[in-house]
């Protein structure tokens, strides 16, 4: 018997992020968790976000994600818990990004992952963007290889097998003010988005109403799995 994932992921969703409510006066509505490893997990869409005009779904269960695996691994992380504005994963003058970036330079980090959530119906299981290659050179090869041992490869036929890199759409921030680019661009950290699809994802019972789909936990477990192995390397 392994870890529990579900279990974890699950409880700490249900019980710590609120996808739709206000930070509670004179709080942020992230969560930074220190941690020992120069990694750092970030979820900047754990909860709502404000983009544009409006208010976006949350990439749910990535907050409880990023605490759990950071919790097994000594990483740090840097997670929303509740409605946040504006978008970190699309603005730069933002809180978010402002403490990650001093963040980064205090603990000396030398990787982030910014875990983000795909929809169910998206042809892959996990989509790797790297801005095609320049967020990530030192780790890149490394973090494809941790899928592939896991399963995932991008030439697989079922589509949740499938590991995605650099797809349009999923290239982490040719197009956008992400997360990743930021890192990058303005800290020279490697930086890497990871887009898990729903199935891979969501814990049924706990924040998650009626689903369209069935959750896939042999593979959510082993995209942790590679997760787990991707922190412990650096
Ligand atoms: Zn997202």
């Amino acid at each position: 018997m392994g870890i529990d994932w579900t279990g974890q992921i699950g409880q700490f969703e249900a019980t710590q992020v609120r996808y739709g409510d206000d930070p509670l006066p004179g709080q942020a509505a992230f969560r930074y968790q220190p941690g020992g490893r120069p990694v750092l997990i970030s979820a900047p869409h754990g909860a709502c976000h404000w983009r544009g005009n409006d208010w976006k779904f949350q990439d749910g269960f990535t907050a409880a994600l990023a605490h759990v695996l950071a919790s097994h691994t000594g990483a740090h992380a840097l997670y929303t818990v509740r409605r946040i504005r504006p978008d970190p994963n699309y603005d730069d003058d933002c809180d978010y990004k402002r403490t990650l970036a001093k963040l980064l330079q205090d603990h000396s980090i030398r990787l982030v992952l910014d875990l983000h959530g795909a929809r169910y119906d998206r042809s892959f299981g996990v989509a790797l963007g790297t801005i095609d290659g320049r967020s990530c050179p030192a780790y890149e090869a490394g973090l494809i290889q941790a899928f592939m041992d896991q399963g995932f490869d991008p030439d697989q036929a079922y589509f949740l097998d499938r590991l995605a890199v650099n797809l349009p759409q999923y290239r982490g921030g040719a197009l956008q003010r992400t997360v990743t680019r930021f890192v990058w661009e303005q800290c020279r950290v490697n930086a890497a988005q990871i887009e898990l699809n729903a199935h891979l994802r969501i814990i049924p019972g706990h924040n998650a109403n009626s689903l369209t789909f069935t959750p896939d936990p042999q593979r959510q477990r082993r995209a942790i799995e590679a997760l787990i192995n991707i922190v412990k390397a650096i």
